[in-house]
């Protein structure tokens, strides 16, 4: 049987918080540097609105919401902040993309990350060489699709490595012969309670740990 390992990306390969915080400072830095700590602050607060509204961070909408609340930026400037190679390539985590060149080797390799489907993809630009166009996978709403996205897959053995507790217990309610890795880094996973009745196969602190839990 074909093993495939799908990667969620944001707390799994990459570190959105990181990549928050200093985008937050470039956008204070070009809107207002006399208030920079202000505008930070602000921008996260923005941040967290919108994600418990809508999900997923969509950039533009931000910016769109953050110009028009603040009265000052230009968006373009802004939006290509967030989309500069630069600084994206920056923020992945330091065990992701050795991980990934040794993974690739032993199994196919995917990515199954919920987001704004053009920012999860340029987060990944640096890194998509590694991964085949098929088994890239960025749903909005990754617990409503994984079902029919897992369904693709019937002929593998399936690895899913996710920061998110909760994925993978979907993951698992759906496949149950799936194997689960908890990588317990990120907000979610820090402040995450027990799920009753469900305990990942493996839960690992870093990517360096799953070349051995691939191999059992
Ligand atoms: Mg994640």
């Amino acid at each position: 049987m074909r093993r495939l390992i799908l990667f969620d990306l944001d707390n799994t390969l990459f570190d959105p918080a990181s990549f928050r915080a200093q985008i937050f400072s470039k956008f204070a830095e070009i809107i207002d540097k006399e208030k920079k700590a202000e505008i930070v602050a602000f921008c996260q607060h923005l941040y967290d609105e919108q994600i418990k509204a809508f999900g997923v961070f969509n950039p533009e909408r931000f910016i769109h919401s953050l110009t028009a609340k603040l009265h000052k930026g230009k968006i373009e400037t802004l939006l290509a902040v967030v989309f500069a190679q630069d600084t994206l390539k920056d923020h992945f985590h330091s065990d992701s993309v050795e991980t990934i060149k040794k993974l690739k080797n032993k199994a196919i390799i995917g990515i199954l990350s919920q987001g704004e489907e053009k920012l999860q993809r340029a987060k990944l630009a640096s890194i998509i060489h590694h991964f085949h166009p098929s088994h890239i996978h960025i749903p909005e709403n990754k617990k409503k699709e994984m079902r029919e996205i897992l369904q693709r897959y019937e002929e593998y053995k399936i690895i899913f490595v996710d920061d998110m507790l909760p994925m993978l217990f979907e993951a698992k309610k759906n496949r149950p012969g799936i194997k689960t890795v908890w990588i317990k880094r990120g907000r979610y996973a820090l402040l995450q309670q027990p799920i009753k009745g469900f305990t990942p196969d493996a839960t690992i602190s870093s990517l360096t740990e799953l070349e051995k839990i691939v191999e059992r």
